[in-house]
């Protein structure tokens, strides 16, 4: 077999919204990526994103068809495109099956969500994090969450732990979509996984402890920079697992995300009559499972691009000590839908996604990243990373707070 010095090129599994943006970025770059395959379970919408970057770029990629779920079909494509790098844009319940090919293949690996099991709403590093010793060994890496979050808030905290505070003490991540697609209701990435993300308890961490709410019981009025005053509510979110563990010092971690009313509404509904369940339930002899359905009915949040206007803004808050003396810095990245639609034809949750998934695959393709195992992307220097930002259609800013 190939070793990882002999291999090259990209591999991208998923095509999807946020692969639509990753692909295209990825060809942007393909001075770095030297080639890049799309594949996915539909071989027809890999074929969209390649004709997408043809007529764009005049870029050529590869296109394959495979089922993520299955281990033995990946590590066959991995040996068949012997690429270096696989980046994992698919769902987050192939995470398991993809890291699996990748080390049979000896290839690294990439994502932007954590492994969440089909059957049970909870998602959690555990088990991805128990790959570490296997990736270490091989030399190779998995860069686990290279989105924007989880992905570029833990680079955020990174980069303010870096040049801005001796020890973070505070840490709030806001995460506001202004964006309004004009649907009464529909979500900007997979319908299931964002569903099951919102109606679940709230979760944050404090001195040390794991504190639980009830689905949205928690809300603030945040001021959001450019954007303005949006209700903001407390949701569990996978990178205050790996942050409460890397930032040494923290006394306390929260995740705020912003929701109309309509949204809350209609959430509330489905959730009320079941809409929302993972148990499949029998229907005129068939079994369906209800989310599974609600998934189909709902608009694709791919198609979501040309229909939305409004801007994104997701940052840190991060408090603490520097030289002995308290403060605060809001660090922070601000996207326009339309914008993001005109250069890739996806909305601005798919860019925000897409293009740090770009980046974390570079450093890695490219050798600027080079910690082995299984590793959450605030392990990593954040400054590569940040610049990358800056000149790959996601300039971030940053602004001392008041105390
Ligand atoms: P989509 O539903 O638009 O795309 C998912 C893609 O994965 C589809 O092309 C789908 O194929 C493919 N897929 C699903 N199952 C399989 C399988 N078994 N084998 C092969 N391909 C499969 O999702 P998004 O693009 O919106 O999201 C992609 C990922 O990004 C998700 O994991 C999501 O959680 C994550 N994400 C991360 C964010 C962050 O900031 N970190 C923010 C937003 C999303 P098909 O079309 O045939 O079903």
């Amino acid at each position: 077999m190939s070793t990882i010095n002999d291999k090259k090129g990209l591999l991208i599994i998923g095509a999807g919204g946020v692969s639509t943006v990753a692909t295209l970025k990825c060809a942007m770059n393909i001075d770095t990526f030297e080639n890049i395959t799309s594949a996915s379970r539909t071989l027809s919408k890999c074929v969209k994103i390649k004709k997408m970057i043809k007529e764009k770029i005049d870029i050529d990629i590869g296109v394959a068809m495979v089922d993520a779920d299955d281990t033995s079909e990946l590590i066959k494509l991995i040996k068949k495109v012997n690429c270096k790098v696989v980046l994992n844009v698919a769902l987050p319940y192939q995470d398991l099956t993809i890291m699996d090919a990748c080390s049979a293949t000896k290839t690294h690996y990439i994502d932007t969500a954590n492994y969440e099991h089909p059957d049970e709403a909870k998602f959690e590093y555990k088990e991805q994090w128990a790959k570490n010793d296997d990736f270490k060994k091989q030399n190779l890496t998995a860069l686990l969450g290279s989105g924007f979050d989880p992905g570029v808030t833990g680079v955020f905290v990174k980069y303010i732990e870096q040049n801005y505070l001796d020890t973070i003490e505070y840490i709030d991540i806001m995460d506001c979509n202004a964006g309004d697609h004009g649907y009464p209701f529909a979500t900007n990435f997979n319908p299931e996984i964002n569903l099951r993300e919102v109606s679940a308890n709230g979760r944050y961490w404090e001195e040390g402890k794991w504190c639980t709410t009830k689905p949205l019981e928690i809300s603030i009025d945040h001021d959001y920079p450019e954007i303005g005053v949006k209700p903001s509510y407390l949701l569990y979110h996978e990178e205050l697992e790996s942050l409460s563990k890397n930032i040494k010092g923290l006394k306390r971690i929260r995740f705020f995300m912003t929701f109309g009313d309509a949204y809350i509404q209609h959430m509330n509904c489905l959730q009320n009559v079941g809409m929302l369940g993972i148990e499949p339930v029998e229907h005129k002899g068939q079994m369906i499972t209800p989310i599974e359905f609600l998934s189909t009915l709902l608009p694709d949040p791919a198609s979501l691009g040309e229909r939305t206007v409004g801007q994104t803004n997701i940052g840190c808050i991060c408090e603490g000590i520097k030289d002995g003396e308290r403060k605060k810095f809001y660090i922070y990245q601000i996207c326009d839908h339309q914008e993001c639609f005109k250069e890739t034809t996806a909305q601005a949750v798919s860019y925000t996604t897409g293009v740090p998934a770009m980046i974390g695959s570079k450093l890695i393709y490219n050798g600027t990243w080079d910690l082995k195992g299984a590793r959450n992307i605030e392990e990593y220097d954040a400054q590569p990373f940040v610049d990358e930002m800056m000149t790959q259609g996601l300039p971030w800013k940053i602004k001392e707070m008041e105390i």
